[in-house]
C-alpha cells in the first residue's frame, strides 16, 4: 500500500526500506531514531537507555502497589518480611502492624472472606502453616460437598 504524500509526515526519512523519525528523548535530550510503526505506538520517546532506567525506578517505587497471584504487594526491601525481590504482601504488613511485631515465615495470614485484596485487619487471621492448610482443606471439602449436593 502506498502512503499518500498528503498523509506522510515529512519528519520521516527512509533508512534501509523503513521510515524513521528523529525524536528527542525527554529525559536525556539525546536524538534517536524511531521507526514509523513505533512512532505511533510509543507512549513516550525515551531512548532505550532512559526507558530501562525509568522502568527500574518505577519498579522500585515504594508507593507503588504490585499484584501477584491476586495479592497486593509493596516494595519494602528494608522490611525483614520482604522476599528476595524486596516485595512484601500487604496482608502481612497489616497483620504485623496489628500485632506490633514482624511475622515469622511459619506464620500465615488468612483472608476470612476469601478476598485476597481485602486487607482490612478485621478480615485477617493469623494461623500456623498447618492450621492454614487444614482450614483451606476444610473449605475445599465443604465446597466439594456443596457442588455435588
Ligand atoms: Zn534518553
Ligand atoms: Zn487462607
Amino acid at each position: 500500500m502506498r502512503v499518500s504524500s498528503k498523509k506522510r509526515k515529512p519528519l520521516f526519512t527512509k533508512i534501509n526500506g523503513q521510515y524513521y523519525a528523529k525524536v528527542n528523548c525527554p529525559d536525556c535530550g539525546r536524538e534517536h531514531p524511531v521507526s514509523h510503526k513505533n512512532y505511533y505506538r510509543m507512549k513516550s520517546f525515551r531512548c532505550i537507555k532512559c526507558s530501562q532506567v525509568y522502568s527500574a525506578k518505577k519498579h522500585r517505587d515504594p508507593n507503588r502497589t504490585y499484584h501477584r497471584g491476586g495479592y497486593i504487594q509493596y516494595y519494602r526491601p528494608e522490611n525483614p518480611m520482604a522476599n528476595a525481590r524486596g516485595l512484601i504482601d500487604e496482608h502481612r504488613l497489616v497483620m504485623a502492624k496489628t500485632l506490633g511485631r514482624s511475622l515469622k515465615s511459619s506464620e500465615h495470614v488468612h483472608h476470612i472472606d476469601g478476598d485476597k485484596t481485602n486487607n482490612n485487619s478485621k478480615n485477617l487471621l493469623i494461623l500456623s502453616k498447618s492450621e492454614h492448610h487444614r482450614l483451606h482443606g476444610t473449605i475445599q471439602e465443604k465446597e466439594k460437598r456443596y457442588a455435588t449436593a
